[in-house]
């Protein structure tokens, strides 16, 4: 047994000042039980908790730290602009800096705005997209996750969907009424949801590849179909790579597919761990936003000089050094394939999705497209292997309905660490049946 003394009396403390003890519910390790681990330093591949207990991170503080913890290149970006202090609330000069990198990497963005997190990159961009069409709906997916904005707490996916409350209170029947969902993978309904609100939809939001219900991949021809529909019908697309953006291919999902997208948004990886989101587009869109046009949207520490100077040298190392983006899908294929024919050894046939440095190992043999699919799984089972796999160092996501976020510190010593960590915690997940 790990000794977790001093991460309870934490978390002991934590519940009496924090709802739930943490700042974000999927930390609380509600679906897969027990305490959650409080973390004291990192670097490279491998965390560090407060009672000393080491373990090889696969979640990566939920997809930010590509390059594994603390990379220099990073750190010595920061360093540098420590002295220089920490906010201004006017322009600097790496903001054009930040921006004109993204427009290189995401040629589909020729504006973009900078803002510090991906529910506000997401709810910013909805906002735009009612601005600009002059329409009040939007289409989501079920099990999409877009940040915690009230129109998107409607089959949300991630946190939402492992506290078992799709729907959130507190949020109103007229936001909900302006949502409009639809199960992913499945373009009949997508075509139908679009027929019976002509001239209604703003905006289609979705993951590309889709981390929030585990990892599901969209099929064949399906963002081309949504791709020309959007079209058709003048809805805005907007592709929500938040989880995707400079992680499937410098240029995100919409690279890795050759889909063009009307608006994109991103978080996680663009400030190298610090608090950066950013939405952007096309220019005629983005110039509805203020200061030049109608659609209000501002932001205090937006463009914070610390969270540029670590999301410029993230984003600039992983422009320099394509070959990592080789290096991550090989890393995850041994890992992703590996994890597949273990569970197919040990007579469970468990599905695996994979996208890049991203994948899902699903407690269930039925193939997994969408939310209701995902939902089949074997959540009890899952916690048993969770916490299986925690017990040997491996740090996975507590909840079935996420993706493992691959870094490039994951050497192949560390995949083989984590599938024998793998086959005995599947093991020790089913003896209990
Ligand atoms: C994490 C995430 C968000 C929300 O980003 P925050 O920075 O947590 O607000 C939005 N969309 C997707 C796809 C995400 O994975």
């Amino acid at each position: 047994m790990l000794n977790q003394t001093t991460s309870d009396a934490l978390f002991t403390q934590a519940k009496d000042l924090i709802p739930g003890g943490v700042n974000s519910p999927v930390r609380a390790f509600r679906s897969v039980g027990g305490t959650p681990v409080f973390m004291q330093s990192a670097a490279g591949a491998w965390l560090t908790d407060v009672d000393g207990n080491r373990y090889v991170d696969f979640i990566n503080s939920w997809g930010p730290m590509i390059l594994g913890h603390a990379p220099a290149v990073v750190l010595d970006a920061v360093r540098a602009a420590l002295p220089h202090s920490l906010s201004f609330g006017a322009p600097t000069r790496r903001e054009s800096e930040l921006a004109q990198l993204i427009t290189e990497m995401v040629p589909s963005i020729e504006k973009v705005r900078l803002v510090n997190s991906g529910t506000e990159a997401c709810m910013s961009a909805i906002r735009v997209a009612r601005g600009y069409t002059g329409r009040s709906k939007i289409l989501k997916f079920e099990g999409c996750y877009h940040g915690h904005a009230d129109a998107f707490l409607i089959a949300a996916g991630s946190g939402a969907l492992t506290l078992g409350t799709p729907d959130s209170a507190g949020v109103t029947a007229g936001v909900a009424q302006d949502t409009l969902t639809v199960p992913y993978n499945d373009l009949p309904a997508l075509q139908a949801a679009v027929a019976a609100n002509p001239s209604q939809i703003a905006a289609i939001i979705l993951e590309p590849v889709v981390g929030n219900m585990g990892l599901v991949v969209p099929q064949e021809g399906y963002l081309q179909a949504l791709r020309a529909l959007c079209t058709e019908h003048g809805i805005v697309l907007i592709f929500d790579e938040v989880m995707t953006g400079f992680r499937l291919a410098p240029g995100g999902a919409q690279e890795l597919f050759g889909i063009v997208p009307d608006m994109t948004t991103l978080g996680k990886i663009i400030g190298g761990g610090l608090p950066v989101g950013a939405y952007g587009g096309r220019a005629d869109i983005m110039n509805q936003v203020a200061p030049v046009g109608k659609v209000y949207q501002a932001g205090t520490l937006s463009g914070n000089p610390l969270a540029t100077a670590a999301g410029l040298a993230q984003l600039r190392h992983l422009q320099q050094h394509p070959e990592l983006y080789a290096q991550l899908d090989a890393t995850t294929a041994h890992l992703a394939d590996g994890s597949r024919q273990i569970a197919q050894e040990l007579g469970l046939n468990y599905t695996v999705n994979r996208v890049g440095s991203m994948f899902s190992l699903f407690f269930t043999a039925a193939p997994v497209n969408n939310l209701e699919d995902a939902k089949q799984c074997d959540l009890p089972a899952f916690g048993r292997y969770f916490h299986a796999m925690l017990e040997r160092g491996i740090y996975l996501a507590p909840s079935q309905f996420e993706a493992l976020f691959i870094s490039t510190a994951i050497t192949d010593e560390l995949v083989d660490k984590y599938l024998t960590a793998c086959r005995e915690s599947l093991v020790e997940a089913h003896r209990a049946e």
